[in-house]
């Protein structure tokens, strides 16, 4: 199957063709930021032109949340002038092609998953630590969106009841204690203010402040693994981000699942993909429920 893939972030709007996991013909773009909607309209229009007679479905990862076609967030603000774009209508008036629509994150443990061995692990979770923090979730080998697209928004279970305020509207969540950002929230305040990046150096070379910081971060998700480890029997987890695969950070991460009992525990490893992730994932995804098969 020749499938037309799309990733629409917030910076970037990528393209491809997907045969058998490959990409072919990989476009990208930036994402539309004046008047966003009717922007995006055009491109949108114009992506699938270019690749029209070429592919037999589309498949769509995207930031956000989808509802019903429907492009939203948790913190709407977030999409600016895309929040309730409709996206599915607005790709169907170009093409009788079948469309699916997933989250990024979703898509991406999609691409991930695509490398497990199935028979082995059936429950999996792919959790990327960048700017936020991220979560895509494999139930009984099978993709879990939920009714409303919200499911595996796990970077938004708490952490910490006192720790700082979310961008969700939460008190303490794991974005809010973990991600790149929340980092950078403290780090900005230092007396020689440090990006995320220049605390994994300080971190590396033994720095005490930037090591509290970074284990804060891998404490939570350590802790987060272990949530979805008890509440969901994960058998493995994935780790990505820029945060997540920062040298040193996932070996810190495995050392607090490991201090936990036992239960808690499970296999630890580093994302395999990178930027593809979401043209691979959504299109894996999509070729699977045309066949009835997983997902
Ligand atoms: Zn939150």
């Amino acid at each position: 199957m020749r499938c037309l893939a799309l990733d629409l972030g917030g910076t970037k709007l990528a393209s491809a063709l997907v045969v058998d996991g490959q990409l072919q013909q990989r476009r990208q773009i930036a994402t539309p930021q004046q008047n966003p909607a009717v922007g995006l309209q055009h491109a949108l229009a114009e992506i699938i032109q270019t690749y029209q007679g070429q592919f037999d479905a589309v498949a769509v990862a995207s930031t956000g949340i989808i509802n019903h076609g429907v492009l939203t967030a948790l913190n709407p603000k977030n999409l600016g002038g895309l929040a309730d774009f409709p996206l599915q209508a607005s790709i169907a008036r170009h093409t009788d092609k079948p469309i699916g629509l997933l989250n990024d994150v979703q898509a991406a443990v999609c691409a991930e998953y695509r490398e497990q061995d199935k028979s082995a692990v059936q429950n999996f979770v792919f959790i990327t630590v960048s700017t936020g923090v991220g979560g895509g979730i494999i139930l009984d080998g099978q993709l879990s969106t939920g009714p409303n697209g919200i499911s595996g928004h796990i970077g938004h279970t708490l952490a910490d009841p006192n720790g700082p305020l979310c961008g969700c509207g939460r008190r303490g969540c794991v974005e809010a204690v973990a991600s790149g950002r929340a980092i950078e929230a403290v780090s900005s305040g230092w007396e020689t203010p440090c990006t995320p990046k220049q605390v994994f150096e300080l971190f590396r070379k033994n720095d005490a402040k930037a090591t509290a910081l970074v284990q804060r971060s891998a404490a939570a998700i350590a802790n987060l693994v272990a949530d979805m480890v008890i509440g969901l029997d994960v058998q493995k987890a994935v780790i990505g981000g820029s945060v997540g695969l920062a040298a040193g950070y996932l070996p810190l991460v495995r050392q607090y699942l490991s201090d936990l009992p036992r239960f808690y525990q499970c296999p630890l490893e580093a994302a395999r993909y990178g930027g593809d992730a979401g043209l691979i994932g959504a299109a894996y995804w999509m070729e699977n429920k045309l066949n009835n098969n997983l997902f």
